[in-house]
């Protein structure tokens, strides 16, 4: 699972700035470019770099893959669009132009015609008219190898129109409203013409034994299609469903094995080899085991089909690639956590009865990401845990996290926007924000993820379930609550997570901030709260802010008929963090629905909505974007005059067009309708 941070600038600030480097690539529609660094790429071994080189090739010649996923006209609707972008000759300057470069970055980004986030289909700002006009000014012989047998540009022109400009064709990537047909009336391409979800539900009804302790993962790896009224699977292998880029990425994962670091790591690059070349999930389930147990590699990787959000029946997974190297220096960080994880359960404010006798730390690491590819590029998450499969999970473990470089491109790029102007109440505030935000988001996720959703417990015979829809805003809730809580106090000083004991409180205001007012830049007018990490923010912020009310903890403050957020005492906050965890324990340890209901419905839920008009309208004023998507490094070898490789060079100067331009120039390995 990937856990996806949208990347707002109301989220996260910055730390001081790495001088030089030039985050921002290009910015349009709701959407900013980044580019990340690959920090210590120069410290890795040849041998190392060389595996990154071609784990990193092996990620790009899926580049194809996930567009035909998505939608099965995305791969012709981009190539057109790019044969247009090389060719036009007219002007280029045109309104009309520019609109179709925003259309095809677009594109780019959505890995195909539906926005990344929402999965609404976007429509073009130019006419169907300039459409026609610019394709038919380009030499046919340029669109050889987008047309099919026997098309003429015309009937090209016909077949795209409605798919590009007409709302109501194929409106959503994937549809998860409840009462319809949910495969008919997604627009992706895991299931074929005419399968419906019925169908789908009873062919992968008949595979799955209830009785099988360890099920392989059904469907993940095939499109379901229908052929003379007949359900097959067509695999996603060598010599089946997109061999001609699996048979790249074969080639260059054989590459790697020959410069592994160890056998063990040599035996998961092989065995995902043979998982390519067979399409067994069995094999699939092998690999998946052999990759959590090696933890003692530096570089590791992602590459195949992955995450299954896309599919709404929740089987069919989507093709990514993401190569990283440990960063070791910050996993200290995560190390030191989960070694003092008993510690921090026995010091919980919580009712002892609900604290754990024995706690497990995650195992979690911090990671440097070299190359991002397929479901992960150019919109990226900020830290993954895999593998997907339960039992997998529960007799292995899973490998957690966290890509600071990532990260870092995100607080970098947002230094100076203006929203700590806007937002914060005065220089203290955007000082303490500016040098020890990146620091303590960091620590705060790292604490949320290692311990806090692993700690307390259940008591004997509570349904885990109990809390219903209110359940994972409770969960968040309590993780969060559980970081901020330690985040305040000197052991993380004395275990050398933090540098003193002031620094915690950039991460008390943001966190403020952020839940008492900002996080409503991504709430539509009107609109109340729904999504759960976001809720449970909100509780926590009004919470305490109602409790410590007559101490006056947190003042909400006019200034020149602007509200601001402010901390009066960081030492009583700290205080009312621990009591409220200890509520929502409560509420989680016995399963107390009507209690986390009444908590969750009073203080998460509704929005102030004349305080939400004025935050939209300030925010509004920064003009920021919404959204964030990266370009990746480039990587060269170097040889010398024999041909033997000397270093592998990587360098950050590709801007965006250009570098989906080369990728649609040197990985386009599928044909136009695969
Ligand atoms: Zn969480």
């Amino acid at each position: 699972m990937s856990y996806m941070m949208i990347a707002c600038s109301a989220e996260r600030t910055a730390s001081p700035n790495i001088k030089d480097f030039k985050y921002t690539v290009d910015r349009f529609a709701d959407i900013e470019i980044l580019r990340y660094r690959v920090p210590d790429f120069e410290k890795l071994s040849l041998k190392q770099k060389e595996l990154i080189y071609y784990l990193s090739e092996a990620a790009l010649e899926g580049h194809d893959i996930f567009y035909d996923q998505n939608n099965k006209y995305n791969l012709c609707i981009r190539r057109t669009f790019e044969t247009i972008y090389i060719n036009y000759k007219g002007d280029r300057k045109s309104t009309d132009f520019v609109h179709l470069t925003t259309y095809l970055k677009r594109v780019w980004l959505g890995t195909g015609i539906h926005h990344h986030y929402s999965e609404d289909k976007f429509i073009p700002e130019f006419s169907e008219k300039f459409f026609e006009e610019a394709i038919k000014s380009i030499d046919k012989k340029q669109f050889t190898a987008i047309l099919k047998s026997g098309q003429s540009l015309d009937d090209l022109i016909t077949e795209l129109k409605p798919v590009i400009f007409n709302p109501a064709v194929y409106p959503k990537r994937t549809n998860q409203a409840a009462d319809v047909d949910l495969i008919q009336t997604s627009a992706n391409n895991y299931y074929g013409d005419g399968v419906t979800q019925a169908e789908a539900e009873v062919f992968y009804g008949k595979m799955k034994n209830p009785n099988d302790s360890t099920p392989v993962s059904y469907g993940l790896n095939s499109k379901l299609i229908k052929e003379n009224g007949v359900l097959m699977e067509k695999t996603y292998k060598v010599d089946g469903l997109y061999s001609q880029a699996i048979v790249k990425i074969v080639g260059w994962l054989e590459k790697a094995a020959t410069v592994a670091e160890n056998d063990k790591q040599k035996e998961v690059i092989n065995s995902l080899i043979e998982f390519y070349k067979t399409g067994s999930l069995k094999t699939y389930d092998e690999y998946s085991i052999k990759w959590v147990k090696d933890v003692v590699s530096l570089v590791d990787f992602v590459n195949g089909f992955t995450e299954s959000y896309g599919d709404p029946l929740g089987m069919k997974a989507s093709w990514e690639s993401l190569v990283n190297f440990k960063n070791v220096e910050a996993t200290k960080r995560t190390e030191i956590i989960s070694a003092n994880a008993q510690w921090f359960e026995d010091h919980s404010p919580i009712d002892p009865k609900f604290r754990k006798e024995k706690v497990k730390g995650v195992s979690a690491k911090v990671i440097t990401v070299a190359i991002l590819a397929g479901d992960c590029y150019p919109a990226t998450p900020i830290g993954i845990n895999l593998p997907n499969s339960n039992w997998i999970r529960h007799e292995y473990g899973s490998k957690s996290v966290t890509i600071e470089n990532i990260t870092e491109a995100y607080d970098q790029a947002s230094l100076g926007n203006g929203f700590a102007e806007e937002f914060m109440w005065s220089d203290v505030e955007r000082k303490r924000a500016k040098d020890f935000a990146s620091l303590t988001n960091n620590l705060h996720t790292d604490l949320h993820e290692c311990l806090g959703h692993g700690s307390g417990k259940l008591l004997p015979g509570v349904d885990p379930d109990a809390l219903k829809a209110y359940g994972s805003t409770i969960e968040e809730a309590r993780a969060d609550l559980f970081g901020l809580y330690y985040m305040g106090d000197p052991k993380t000083v004395e275990l050398g997570l933090l540098p003193d004991k002031e620094v915690y409180k950039a991460e008390y205001y943001g966190y403020i901030l952020n839940g008492l007012m900002t996080q409503l830049t991504r709430i539509q007018p009107g609109k109340n709260i729904e999504e759960a990490h976001m809720r449970n923010r909100q509780l926590i912020a009004s919470w305490v802010y109602e409790k410590g009310k007559n101490a006056n903890v947190i003042e909400i403050k006019k200034r020149e008929g602007e509200t601001f957020v402010l901390i009066n005492d960081f030492k009583k906050l700290r205080i009312l963090f621990g009591q409220l965890l200890a509520e929502i324990q409560h509420i989680k340890s016995t399963g107390d629905f009507a209690g986390g209901k009444k908590l969750v419905e009073t203080y998460g839920v509704q929005v102030d909505q004349k305080l939400h008009v004025e935050v939209l309208d300030r925010f509004k004023k920064l003009n920021l974007a919404p959204y964030r998507g990266f370009v990746n490094p480039v990587y060269s070898l170097l040889k010398d005059e024999s041909g033997n490789i000397t270093d592998v060079k990587v360098s950050y100067d590709e801007n965006y067009i250009d570098q989906h331009l080369r990728y649609a120039k040197d990985y386009s390995n599928l044909p136009t309708f695969p």
